[in-house]
């Protein structure tokens, strides 16, 4: 099986050498990643500039290459150019910090996923909560665990999976939830500075927090020191509303 690896906190990071840890037995593994930290991009993609790609030495004896763009772009590219064959699969993270909830729309390790399940692969996110450089050594085994019983499922063409792992320095990982994508509004808050020629600026800040944690969801499983995971959909029709809006008294134009 040939397994393509990315992530979004860039090519040097800790997670994506835990991730090449957990996956080194499952396949051969490509690594294509953003040459530096791409958190918070989403499913962006660099339309004007031009994409760099460096190979880049790793750990040791491990090389990637490093793409000078954004986590969808390194999924591009490797599908149209830097992979000899397509993979089989494709692994996004391991990212820093938890991706459950409505921070799926933000998450750059979902949105590297998301364009592999666009091209008809299976993919699989997966991410630690509240995790440290430190940490991820410990995700190696939880991970490569998840991912065996995934593969033993056998995961359908463009199949999206979302995994997230809890603190693991709150002791022994509890078990396994599968889970829906939390609703909840987060709180958060700016953090005032002084910027540049004494301008304003601001930081996203230390106030963040789930609103609310409804059961059964990705959030409060990992809360609960549960692996969360969470099958995802790509088409966001809301087909529930979709006929009402059919029933409204539409202008003609033509
Ligand atoms: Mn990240």
């Amino acid at each position: 099986m040939r397994i393509l690896l990315t992530n979004d906190d860039g090519v040097q990071a800790a997670g994506l050498l835990a991730l090449h840890q957990a996956a080194a037995e499952l396949g051969d593994c490509e690594i294509v990643a953003p040459a530096t930290h791409q958190s918070g991009t989403s499913h962006s993609i660099t339309i004007h500039g031009e994409l760099t790609v460096e190979r880049m030495h790793i750990d040791g004896t491990l090389h990637g290459w490093g793409v000078d763009g954004k986590p969808a772009d390194c999924v591009k590219l490797a599908l149209r150019h830097i992979m000899k064959d397509p993979p089989d699969l494709v692994l996004s993270g391991v990212n820093a910090g938890a991706n459950v909830g409505i921070n799926l729309l933000y998450s750059g390790t979902v949105g590297a996923a998301t364009e592999a399940a666009l091209n008809g692969l299976p993919a699989i996110a997966l991410s630690v909560h509240q995790a440290i450089d430190e940490d991820f050594p410990l995700a190696v085994e939880p991970c490569r665990r998840v991912l065996e019983a995934l593969l033993a499922a056998e995961l359908a063409p463009g199949q999206l999976v979302n995994v997230n792992l809890p603190n693991l320095r709150n002791g022994a990982i509890r078990g396994v939830r599968v889970t829906r994508q939390s609703p909840s509004r987060i709180r958060e808050s700016y953090d005032r500075l002084k910027g540049r020629d004494g301008l304003d600026a601001f930081k996203l800040g230390s106030e963040y927090w789930f609103e609310e944690h409804p059961d059964g969801t990705d959030e409060q499983a990992i809360r609960d020191g549960y692996i969360s995971v969470t099958s995802l959909l790509i088409d966001r029709t809301d087909y529930a509303r979709t006929q009402g809006l059919s029933e409204l008294d539409w202008p003609g134009l033509s």
